[in-house]
């Protein structure tokens, strides 16, 4: 096995040769140790269009728990009692094909986009990027500049370092704990979260207890903790680490995909000049190798060496090339959103745009909007109201008063509005059969109510043997909302 030289392992480069280990002592870390980076902020184009972003996906986030909708929360996921609120609709463990369509079409939205324009969820909507983004922010309003961050680390340690620091882990605290209170009001209700937690403790078996249950109070603080440590501490380790979609997406790109580039054709060959010399002259290209575009990036990777997996496409190379390229006085453009295939044969922008919207992304589009659509049409159409049919297995079938065959079921009556709805249940699919039992059935808002079926059928309409039989439940003074459930009648 060929060994590294001694250089290679940190200090035993500087030893004397007599004191190096022996060759099997030596260690090789196997993992790459975790160099910080320092990234420089960054304004432009498609900086604004991240914080827009920011705000956007924030103000739903933090601002959606709060809302309101008949009286309860307008989005709750109550999973102890098994129902999903959302705005206007309540969904039920039977709808659980509706999670499956959003399964699909969030899979397929992800493969749409990647084949269109490569990482755009990375770059601008994950939560990695946006909680980082945030905490960066917070730590440059508190630490300072690129530079000031770096002296600070590298000074000793004293009571303004420490006062710096203790501030930033404050704040960064207080967004990571009050997301994880967000995302847990999204499973409790929120306002009886707040006042569970502001409450603090309460008066119960002859002592003070917690107000807040155990589990939100664990759910609150994991997830608070994992927002504070990959957005404060590992940052880029995350994304080249730790998420599988940096991996598999090399599968959804091709030549013609639009990603962060780098116009070598353009830049090299690289090198610094003033802003008045001629480059051509020089035999130089645009590129003044300034190294603003890996001070910039959040993963620390240098573009100019091709596209990485480490590279979430954010972009903010392209703002800080293109402010360099403004302060030259040469066109903007240098690192771009462009294709392998446009940069190697220097097409148009309109040639570049019709390879990128190739029959793959357009087969990816046609079925994510036909899915859509049909979900759509389906929810509007969905009747709020869900009937299951389960047979009593103690009285199969007998024959009561009169010589009548009478089978006995169950009926789960879930009504999924949101008002109380009384239901009238009639049974089909044989001559005289008739339904005995109450006449009809009261169900409150968003519950669902088992009853007794009995179900009879005159002496000699049916054979022995099984019929097929249908329950027909229908809301009384509202005929649009009735369901149809399929069963069979048992004679012996
Ligand atoms: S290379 Fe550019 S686009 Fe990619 S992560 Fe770095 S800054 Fe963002
Ligand atoms: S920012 Fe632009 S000019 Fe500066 S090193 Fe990067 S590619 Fe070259």
């Amino acid at each position: 096995m060929d060994l590294p030289p001694p250089k290679a392992l940190g200090s035993a480069g500087a030893r004397p040769a007599a004191v190096v280990q022996p060759a099997e002592t030596l260690e090789q870390a196997l993992y790459e140790v975790r160099k910080k980076i320092y990234p420089r902020a960054v304004h432009g184009w498609f900086a604004a269009w991240r914080w827009a972003l920011v705000w956007a996906t924030q103000l739903v986030f933090y601002g959606g728990a709060w809302l309101q909708w008949n009286d309860r929360q307008a989005v709750l996921f109550d999973i102890v009692h098994r129902k999903f609120y959302i705005l206007g609709l309540v969904f039920w463990p039977q709808d659980i094909i509706y999670l499956t369509v959003l399964l699909i079409v969030s899979a397929l939205g992800l493969f749409l986009f990647t084949a269109v324009a490569g990482r755009l969820w990375c770059g601008y909507a994950c939560p990695q990027t946006v909680y980082t983004e945030i905490f960066m922010w917070v730590e440059e309003r508190i630490e300072g500049s690129r530079a000031a961050r770096m002296k600070l680390d590298q000074s000793p340690l004293t009571v303004r370092k420490l006062g710096l620091k203790s501030a930033k882990h404050a704040v960064w605290l207080a967004i990571a704990l009050w997301t994880g209170f967000t995302f847990v009001g999204y499973f409790t209700p929120i306002r009886e979260l707040w006042t569970e937690a502001t409450t603090l403790f309460r008066w119960s078996g002859g002592g003070p207890n917690p107000a807040l249950g155990p589990w939100e109070t664990f759910w609150v603080l994991f997830y608070g903790f994992a927002t504070y440590g990959n957005a404060g501490w590992m940052r880029e380790q995350v994304c080249k680490y730790m998420c599988p979609y940096a991996r598999f997406q090399s599968a959804m790109f091709d030549r013609d995909t639009l990603v962060i580039t780098y116009d070598g054709g353009r830049g090299e060959p690289r090198g610094a000049r003033s802003r008045a010399a001629d480059r051509a002259a020089l035999g130089l290209g645009d590129c003044v190798d300034c190294g603003i575009c890996v001070q910039v990036c959040p993963t620390g990777i240098d573009i100019r060496n091709g596209l990485q997996y480490e590279c979430i496409g954010c972009a903010a190379c392209v703002d800080g090339c293109d402010q360099v390229m403004d302060k030259m006085g040469y066109p903007r453009g240098l690192i771009r959103y462009s294709t392998e295939n446009a940069v190697a044969q220097h097409l148009t922008r309109s040639q570049t745009l019709a390879r990128v919207f190739r029959p793959r992304a357009l087969v990816y589009a046609g079925i994510l909007a036909g899915i859509v659509i049909a979900a759509g049409v389906s929810l509007w159409l969905r009747v709020p109201l869900k009937v299951d049919v389960i047979r009593d297995r103690a009285a199969i079938s007998r024959e009561v008063e009169g010589g009548l065959i009478e089978n006995v079921f169950r009926l789960q009556i879930m009504n999924t509005a949101e008002t109380g709805r009384r239901f009238e249940v009639r049974a089909e699919g044989l001559p005289g059969i008739r339904v005995v039992s109450e006449p009809s059935v009261e169900v409150d808002a968003a519950a669902s109510r088992m009853v007794p079926v009995r179900v009879r059928v005159p002496p000699g309409e049916a054979r022995p043997g099984t019929h097929p039989i249908e329950f027909v439940v229908s809301a009384i003074g509202d005929e649009g909302v009735a369901v149809r459930e399929k069963s069979v009648f048992i004679v012996r």
